[in-house]
């Protein structure tokens, strides 16, 4: 049986498999790094399925590793490591779903337990495929996606090598696009969504005599508007990026001009050039204009993830398998990026990488709330499609 028929005739069982495991997931969310119990479900899974894996990784991160048994003799057997992340959101969730979150204002409302739960999946096929692939399938299920990341640590930890990786997939549900569907994009995808928080130190007193003060009141609204122009003059109208003032914080009463004013944002673009000229930039103008005011500041930049950007050469490879596996129709090329950030970056970063948008609405169903939203839900179905056109793609690249 060739490698395609070999994926349909599998698919509905795994399929079928796959919503159990995102039922039991989805029913007990867990926050960024305290994916204790999802983590112990992935390794039960693992452990009936025998497949070998290394679990406490980064916390609660697991590593299994399938190996082919096809082409032992190839000069150059290939990895590909696959991954999902594991952690949900703080958020109540609205559902009259029987298998909706019991964990109490805890949510997977950003798809992370089907993304998981199609990982297993793949595992699944790829585990009865074995002699259908050389080389190795890593398939790594992270903590802390929606926080600081459990994607460096786990790179850090050295899930790269032994064997050395040579592409990374991973996969993010997306309820702009019908169920069924998948959409490509080669280049930037997810920005790089940094911190940045200015103090501004001026000098208080009295409301009537601002002349014996240095108000940072005012000097905050000139320092906010010289950062949105920064965005539409300096930025070049074909690169993205966004700068928010999301806090400002400052006084007390009407009439008392305060010594000092704080205030945090976000600055965010999709490449490096772009992230290392805001992270100078916005420095420059809140110290700038402190000092025509004679204020003083205080500034930080808190680099998160870095931009995530798809390889083309991959790109182009996964869109085959996807054709081939679902049907050109079904395959979106191209599209926008989005200035959202996604710690899947970090491996692409160090290995040519692909992260594709899987569809997950279904309108007839109701199934069109965002991520991130309290309603937010999927149509189960999609997981189909993400296990076959992932385990496709991993029998062509592994050959
Ligand atoms: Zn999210
Ligand atoms: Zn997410």
């Amino acid at each position: 049986m060739d490698k395609h028929n070999f994926i349909l005739k599998s698919l509905d069982a795994v399929s079928i498999n796959a919503v159990r495991h995102r039922r039991f997931i989805h029913s007990r969310p867990e926050l960024s790094f305290n994916e204790y119990g999802t983590a112990s479900y992935v390794c039960k899974v693992l452990d009936g399925l025998n497949i070998p894996y290394v679990n406490n990784i980064a916390g609660t991160g697991i590593c299994a590793v399938i190996h082919g048994k096809a082409n032992k003799s190839a000069a150059e057997p290939k990895t590909l490591l696959l991954r999902a992340d594991m952690d949900a959101l703080p958020i109540t969730e609205v559902s009259d779903k029987e298998y909706k979150s019991q964990n109490k204002g805890v949510m997977h409302a950003c798809g992370h337990d089907a993304h998981t739960s199609i990982l297993l999946g793949i595992c699944e096929i790829l585990n009865a495929s074995r002699d259908k692939f050389g080389g190795c399938a890593k398939l790594v299920f992270q903590p802390g996606e929606e926080t600081s990341g459990g994607a460096k640590p786990m790179i850090d930890s050295g899930i790269l090598e032994n064997p050395n990786v040579d592409a990374c997939i991973a996969l993010h549900v997306d309820p702009e696009i019908d169920t069924g569907k998948l959409r490509i994009k080669s280049g930037s995808l997810y920005a790089s969504p940094d911190d940045f928080k200015i103090t501004v130190h001026g000098r208080g007193g009295h409301g009537a005599e601002p002349e014996k003060c240095v108000d940072p009141i005012v000097i905050s609204a000139d320092i906010i508007h010289a950062l949105m122009n920064l965005v539409s003059r300096e930025i070049n109208p074909f690169d993205n990026a966004v700068i928010t003032v999301g806090s400002i914080c400052g006084g007390t009463a009407s009439n008392i001009i305060p010594d000092t004013v704080e205030m945090t944002g976000t600055a965010r673009s999709l490449t490096n050039d772009v992230r290392s000229y805001l992270k100078r930039r916005i420095g420059e103008v809140a110290r700038g204009i402190c000092a025509t005011y004679n204020a003083q500041c205080d500034y930080e930049f808190t680099e998160l993830f870095p931009p995530l950007i798809n390889d083309a050469e991959l790109s182009e490879k996964l869109y085959k398998s996807a054709c081939k596996t679902i049907g050109t129709n079904n395959c979106i090329l191209g599209g926008n990026a989005t200035m959202a950030g996604e710690d899947f970056a970090y491996f692409s970063q160090e290995r040519p990488s692909v992260l594709v948008k899987l569809g997950c609405r279904n309108e007839a169903m109701g199934i069109t709330a965002p991520i991130h939203h309290s309603s937010f839900d999927i149509d189960e179905s999609c997981m189909k499609t993400g296990i076959a056109v992932f385990s496709q793609f991993a029998l062509d690249y592994l050959g």
